[in-house]
């Protein structure tokens, strides 16, 4: 049986699933009927963003609305958009719920402007063999990527130059927590199987990791056709002008879909305070066993991380990243928490300020 448009929105789920699109995502875009079509963001340059639509790549403005809120669509994003071809304007009214995000910096305002990348179900942790291969980098982040929603996996790349891949993965497995370790070499093609349970048809993938690890080189390897997906795209904005960007979603071998912007190339630990339980299961359950609730785990009575390190069942290596990223972390909090109070103070001085005009009002 044909599918009876209702004459408003007509939407061809097998297009739209090829971007990522699911079952949430339609359930929220219902809403929306008439000249409404719904896309995904696959690049932002400043005001001008790149929309993929089931009819092809759009460049569009955002409403005044979203504007107004400081609402700024973000790479991965699934929009709302008021397509007009005829009137040569193509505007984003909304920005449906995004599953997974990573954004700049532990004090950003969520769903703003501090957003990276948005709805990213898998995230690579791409390190390589050699001096890049180190626990406690890949520990941070597997914080960053906990803290988005994502699932991480960790790639371990350059499996070429050592005498045994397994041997690789065997040194990062300690820290890994149950995250799958997979070693590949971007270069050869070996491994890179390894890959495919990760990369089904509509998953939408991002890569994190160092500079120099084989990300580019991996990502050209996984591209359903590089030449073209790499391209810089040229598109009319209607207004007589032409935009050339560079697209940062795009589509791999076997459906997957693929976000690369230098912003998630950067990404800090500044993003992963709600990571770190994740991050650090064992330390966390060994907690629950502390007298205090509070315990930090340093110099407290009765601490028992303290005591599962001193008798060897938790690794004092494992404790002190535990404690180095604590300390990054609650300085970044702290930094987002003493403009707070002064804010706080601020407001205080007003409202103290106020009753004491008023008092004087009343001719105290
Ligand atoms: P990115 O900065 O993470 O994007 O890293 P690139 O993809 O630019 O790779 C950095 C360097 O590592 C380049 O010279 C690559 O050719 C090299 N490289 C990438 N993958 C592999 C690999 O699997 N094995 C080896 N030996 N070199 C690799
Ligand atoms: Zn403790």
């Amino acid at each position: 049986m044909d599918h009876v448009s209702s004459g408003c929105t007509t939407t061809h789920p097998s297009t739209l699933r090829r971007l990522g699109w699911t079952e949430e995502d339609q359930k929220a875009f219902l809403k929306y009927s008439g000249p409404y079509v719904p896309g995904r963001v696959a690049c932002r340059q400043k005001t001008v963003w790149d929309v993929l639509t089931e009819d092809g790549s759009v460049t569009a403005g955002i409403s005044g609305a979203l504007r107004k809120l400081g609402r700024f669509p973000a790479v991965g994003d699934f929009i709302v958009l008021l397509h007009q071809p005829e009137a040569g304007v193509s505007t984003i009214v909304d920005i449906l719920p995004q599953r997974t995000r990573f954004t700049r910096g532990s004090s950003g305002r969520e769903g703003t402007d501090q957003v990276i990348a948005a709805n990213v179900d898998i995230v690579f942790i791409v390190t390589a063999a050699g001096h890049d291969l180190n626990a406690r980098r890949i520990e941070r982040y597997l914080a960053i990527a906990h803290a988005s929603g994502a699932r991480p996996v960790i790639v371990i790349n350059k499996s070429d130059r050592a005498e045994d891949p397994h041997l690789l993965a065997e040194r990062i497995i300690p820290v890994s927590a149950g995250i799958p370790v997979i070693p590949i070499s971007a270069l050869s093609g070996d491994g890179i199987r390894g890959l495919d349970p990760y990369l089904a048809p509509g998953t939408t993938i991002a890569l994190i990791g160092s500079s120099g690890v084989g990300k580019s080189t991996l990502i050209n390897r996984l591209l359903d056709n590089p030449v073209q997906e790499t391209s810089q795209i040229r598109e009319s904005d209607g207004r007589g002008r032409h935009t050339t960007t560079v697209r940062q979603l795009f589509l791999l071998k076997g459906g997957a879909l693929m976000i690369d912007n230098p912003g998630l190339r950067e990404v800090g630990v500044g993003t992963a305070s709600t990571g770190m339980a994740e991050t650090f299961p064992d330390i966390l359950e060994l907690a629950e066993g502390c007298k205090f609730s509070d315990c930090r785990h340093e110099q407290e009575l009765g601490c028992a991380v303290q005591e599962a390190a001193r008798s060897g069942i938790l690794s004092s290596s494992r404790l002190e990243s535990f404690h180095r990223l604590m300390r990054e972390l609650s300085f970044e909090q702290e930094k987002a928490e003493i403009g707070l109070v002064r804010s706080e103070k601020r407001r205080w001085k007003g409202i103290t300020k106020m009753a004491r005009e008023i008092k004087r009002g009343k001719g105290e």
